[in-house]
């Protein structure tokens, strides 16, 4: 609760001699990026020579979002003429099935082909460094833009472009491709949409503003297939992985307790699970949306195996809890209602450390 307190605009009010007692700073107003901020990344796209090398670059583990924000910007920069473009991101160079047909995936080449010094560095959708593995040394050796949307993103790079209030980091994209002059065509169109569908939970999150949809409007409006775009994104998995989930769900745990009453559901899936099913690791990025509807709790956490004590985990609420606080103090990020980290050890001990977050007010 703010102590009550004489704002410092009515303090010419007070009488004379009384102590002035100026009210606490707000809540840090996490604004969109400044008109600053827009013309300086704008000044330093157009200041490139069309056959400078520009490197896009999107967190580990390529969400829809950060594959499609920056293939989506990929391709309006070769529509501005630029022939050197090359989107990359790090770890093992496979693009999840559901992204398999995205355009633009001709730009994608392995991390380990990506130019040393680019004249530019691009950024998508990464809140710090420690989510872009080893091409972060890009951002110390070449000039930067930074577009992201995470309230936890840590100012690292050159130009920030981070809007926290936007429902995607294709929504910082689009903006940009906007200020640059180019007009979406329908191959863009189709990246920052499933970029926006992925990370609005298909229009169904918070952050689904009348800007949202208004800027989907403008993307249907090149003529997407809607429907076909979210069968292939959101309604296809192997039979293997139907299986799996029927197992990870099968071994889900409800604690009423945690949280302060509010609830917990949890579940764990083993790279063992995944082999013994003949499947990869993405297709675990729906498991939270099986067990987040469990009425029981506001929190639904997924905790998946990457190595022999490390394991990624997702985090969801449905608003009685913000765990970005519980992803960050666990070393992770992300957003209010949606965030993640690495945990370590057994998948009980970081259920443990998560419920002991949650118990933390
Ligand atoms: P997801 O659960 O879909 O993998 O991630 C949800 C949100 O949490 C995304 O916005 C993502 O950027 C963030 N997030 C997930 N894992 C990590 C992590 O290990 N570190 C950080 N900083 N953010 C994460
Ligand atoms: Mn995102």
């Amino acid at each position: 609760m703010r102590p009550a307190t004489v704002p410092a605009t009515g303090a010419a009010g007070a009488p004379a001699g009384a102590p002035v007692v100026l009210e606490s700073p707000p809540e840090p107003v996490l604004a969109g990026p400044t008109e600053r901020e827009w013309s300086a990344a704008v000044a330093a796209v157009l200041a490139q020579p069309r056959d400078a090398a520009l490197l896009l670059i999107c967190h580990v583990n390529p969400d829809g979002d950060a594959l499609g924000s920056m293939l989506g910007f990929g391709q309006g920069l070769c529509r501005l003429g630029f022939t050197r473009v090359v989107c990359t991101f790090p770890g093992p160079p496979e693009v999840p099935e559901p992204f398999a047909a995205l355009p633009g995936l001709e730009l994608l080449v392995p991390e380990a082909q990506a130019p040393a010094e680019p004249a530019l560095v691009l950024c998508f959708d990464a809140a710090s460094e420690s989510r872009l593995g080893g091409l972060r040394d890009r951002l110390d050796r070449s000039p930067s833009i930074v577009l992201d949307h995470h309230a936890s993103n840590t100012r690292f790079g050159g130009v920030h472009l981070v809007d926290p209030t936007a429902a995607a980091t294709s929504v910082v994209a689009e903006h940009l491709l906007a200020r640059l002059g180019v007009p979406l065509d329908r191959d863009i169109a189709e990246c920052l949409y499933v970029a926006l569908a992925t990370d609005t939970g298909s229009f169904k999150f918070d952050m689904t503003t009348p800007a949202v949809h208004e800027l989907a409007a403008r993307l249907l409006a090149t003529g997407l297939a809607p429907a076909e775009i979210a069968r292939r994104v959101f309604d296809t998995r192997p039979f293997g992985a139907v299986r799996l989930y029927g197992e990870a769900l099968g071994r889900a745990q409800l604690d009423p307790t945690a949280a302060g009453g509010l609830g917990l559901v949890w579940t764990y899936a083993t790279q063992a699970d995944l082999a013994r099913h003949g499947q990869r690791p993405y297709v675990l990025e729906g498991l939270i949306d099986a067990i987040r509807p469990a009425a029981e709790a506001d929190v639904s956490c997924v905790i998946k195996q990457t190595g022999p004590a490390e394991w990624a985990v997702s985090l969801r609420s449905k608003g009685g809890v913000d765990v970005s606080r519980v992803a960050v103090a666990l070393g992770g990020g992300g957003h209010r209602l949606a965030a993640g980290f690495t945990g370590r050890g057994t998948a009980d001990e970081v259920a443990a450390a998560v419920r002991a977050q949650l118990a933390t007010p």
